[in-house]
């Protein structure tokens, strides 16, 4: 069985992710999505947040896995036996920092292949900061996020405005 990894700070999940995890759980046999926790990152959301968003759009999919990722994607991957890091691509824009990323992983860890999901087309302009962009000034993100996690969402926007 082939071990996924997907990592990302999901800050919050949208479509575009769910997107890819649910293909990549078509390909693989177990998923483990990694909700990076990285203080120095300022997201949005807290972490707890954050994993408890794809804990609720992930729950159906009985092969998909979550947890945090708080040091190097490398020592994950050889700490965890895994076969392949996902990633998915929006636009070239996407493609120079991630194809980076992907030879620097493999330089610091050779058996960490990178596998690239092309988005699909409506997730192509979706991304976590438009989302928040959208819901800030309290315009419609149902078609961008999953229903059980836009209440959570206006809540959070409205706190920090
Ligand atoms: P962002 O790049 O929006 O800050 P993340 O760090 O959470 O988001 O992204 C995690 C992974 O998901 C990355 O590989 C990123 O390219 C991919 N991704 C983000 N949004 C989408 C989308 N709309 N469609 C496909 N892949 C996406």
């Amino acid at each position: 069985m082939k071990k996924a990894i997907y990592p990302g700070s999901f800050d919050p999940v949208t479509f575009g992710h769910i997107d890819i995890i649910e293909r990549a759980a078509n390909l693989f046999g177990e998923v483990t999505v990694l909700v990076s926790n990285n203080p120095d990152k300022n997201t949005s959301f807290s972490y707890d947040e954050r994993l408890s968003f794809i804990k609720k759009v992930t729950m159906k999919y009985p092969n998909v896995k979550t947890d945090m990722l708080d040091g190097l994607l490398v020592d994950y991957f050889r700490d965890h036996n895994a076969d392949v890091i996902i990633k998915g691509l929006r636009a070239m824009s996407d493609f120079e920092f991630e194809f980076q990323q992907a030879l620097v992983n493999k330089d610091l860890f050779p058996k960490a292949e990178t596998v690239f999901l092309c988005a699909n087309v409506s997730g192509t302009f979706l991304s976590s900061s438009m989302v928040k962009q959208v819901a800030m000034f309290g315009g419609d993100i149902s078609s961008f996020v999953p229903q059980d996690i836009i209440n959570d969402i206006y809540r959070r926007v409205k706190r920090k405005a």
